[in-house]
């Protein structure tokens, strides 16, 4: 399938003023919403009259999920499935499924909705598992594209934007369980820093954290 060419994340804009100490803005909320209404509109186009299962992996592309099917014009389903992955960062390939789909995929249209693809590893071996269900087609649609640091082979038809190689966090990407609930999309510029403390930001985005504890 040939889609629109991806818009790559800018460093440069919008202005990073706008983001807190230790963070990069990558992508504001206006460009978000505008590119996922962008691929609401090329999957309505594409799928119009197949009825299609956006197959969701907890809990990263959940807020991505959320927003793309109310911008969908055509019958969908939805279904979800939970996998953690081995090795340093996923790195190993190795994925274990721990909650599978509700529903069997068996000659549906199936569409893999996506926060994140990095390596493609966790994509690759989830491909798999789907494809040995006997889908009638099965795609993907990816929000965020490290393309730079893809080490195995995968066609994304639908895709939202390239991103350079930087850890992100916002838009359903955390760190350690933190920042989902960011509305952008945040690169972090000090990880070791994060890692030793992993609520180091959330003062700048919730002030008053802490206190309802
Ligand atoms: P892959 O198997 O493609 O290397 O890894 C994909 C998974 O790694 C994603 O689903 C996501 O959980 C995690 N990941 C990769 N890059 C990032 C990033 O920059 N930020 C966050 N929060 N997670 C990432």
């Amino acid at each position: 399938m040939t889609r629109s060419d991806p818009p790559p994340a800018s460093e440069e804009t919008p202005e990073e003023s706008d983001a807190p100490p230790g963070l990069d803005l990558l992508i504001d909320s206006a460009a978000l919403a505008a590119r996922v209404r962008r691929l609401a509109l090329e999957l309505t186009e594409a799928y119009e009259g197949r009825r299609p299962v956006l197959v969701s992996v907890l809990k990263g592309a959940t807020l991505f999920l959320a927003d793309l099917v109310r911008r969908m014009d055509i019958e969908c389903e939805v279904d979800f499935m939970s996998i953690s992955s081995f090795g340093s960062g996923g790195a190993s390939g190795i994925v274990r499924i721990e909650q599978d789909l509700s529903g069997n995929i068996e000659g549906r249209h199936v569409v893999v909705v996506e926060d994140i693809v990095d390596t493609g590893l966790t994509l690759q071996y989830l491909l798999r598992v789907l494809a040995a269900r006997h889908p009638a087609s099965l795609e993907v649609c990816a929000l965020f594209d490290k393309d730079v640091r893809r080490i195995v082979d995968l066609d994304i038809a639908f895709r939202g934007f390239s991103i350079p190689d930087r850890f992100v966090i916002g838009y359903g990407l955390d760190h350690d369980e933190l920042y989902r609930n960011l509305d952008a999309l945040y690169a972090v510029t000090d990880i070791e820093a994060l890692v030793q403390e992993p609520a180091r930001h959330v003062p700048s985005f919730f002030p008053a954290a802490g206190s309802g504890r």
